[in-house]
């Protein structure tokens, strides 16, 4: 017999979409949310702290607690030599001068894993208590209908079922980010690693013309990452975080060339990702490993 899920558990990176679930959980359009989930990266930007914090308070006010999951500082784990290899997708250029990108793994670690540990804890059954087949929390995700590509039937877990609610309400990124306005939440923004080489040019450009100390921070760890982080085995070649392969001052985020706009990844180097990295679904587009 179903018996329905244990728990509701909000994934909240608090961008766009997720924002507008978690708002819409506090306003009663979406019942029945029993927990928000936040997993930080240790480097997202100010803005996006601040917005969990006013969030937490929104919750609170109707009883549904904000949990802030981590499992490290991927800056600061990609840095550190004496850390484990954290795998960040640079754009690489092989000695032999051919182009290829490393693999995307932190968003499953840095994401994925903390979110899978705290509801494990909230159904409580922590790791390595196994999970009755009946216990499961249903896990929603702020995919919107432009982002059909990413929603899966199943997670990789049995003890969490996804909820996609913005596609039942048939609502698009544009319809969130004007219920946002309307909700006094406009200034929302993508929520994403302050490096993330998922970044197009308008985010890097946004970054160095209005976020000095944010866009420092990159170039600096641009420039630190060019033999794949302190804990890699070196690479051949170099990696980057712009996907022209350039170190990232240098970048050409204001030109695009006709050969840029030919490119099939366009809309990713133009504009970025649509809302940011979600531990569900891959900023490029594809699932996450
Ligand atoms: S925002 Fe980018 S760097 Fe950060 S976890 Fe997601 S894919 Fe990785």
């Amino acid at each position: 017999m179903n018996t329905g899920p244990t728990i509701r558990v909000l994934s909240l990176g608090a961008g766009v979409q997720s924002t507008v679930l978690a708002l819409m959980a506090c306003d009663g359009t979406l019942p029945g949310l029993d927990a928000a989930v936040f997993a930080d990266t240790g480097w997202e930007p100010p803005a996006v702290y601040e917005q969990v914090d006013r969030l937490a308070v929104e919750l609170a006010r109707v009883g549904i607690p904000l949990h802030r999951v981590s499992s490290g500082n991927l800056r600061a784990d990609t840095l550190n030599p004496a850390h484990r290899f954290v795998s960040v997708p640079y754009f690489t250029r092989n000695a032999d001068g051919g182009d290829g990108m490393g693999r995307r793994q932190c968003t499953s670690e840095y994401k994925l894993k903390p979110i899978k540990v705290k509801v494990r804890e909230l159904l409580r059954y922590p790791h390595p208590t196994p999970v009755p087949r009946d216990v499961y929390a249903e896990q929603w995700i702020g995919f919107s209908t432009d982002e059909i590509h990413r929603v899966r039937d199943r997670l990789d877990v049995n003890y969490s079922w996804p909820r996609y609610p913005l596609l039942e309400l048939g609502m698009s990124r544009k319809d969130c980010q004007r219920w946002l306005e309307r909700a006094g939440w406009g200034h929302t923004a993508k929520s994403a690693c302050i490096g993330c080489p998922f970044h197009g040019n308008a985010q890097w450009r946004e970054l160095r013309d209005n976020h000095p100390e944010q866009w420092a921070d990159a170039v600096d760890f641009d420039r630190r990452i060019r033999k794949g982080g302190a804990s890699a085995s070196p690479l051949d070649g170099e990696a980057f975080l712009h996907r022209s392969r350039v170190p990232l001052d240098l970048a050409p985020i204001d030109r695009v060339t006709r050969a840029e706009y030919a490119d099939m990844q366009l809309d990713l180097f133009e504009d970025g990702d649509p809302d940011g990295c979600s531990p569900y679904g891959c900023r490029s587009g594809g699932e996450v490993a």
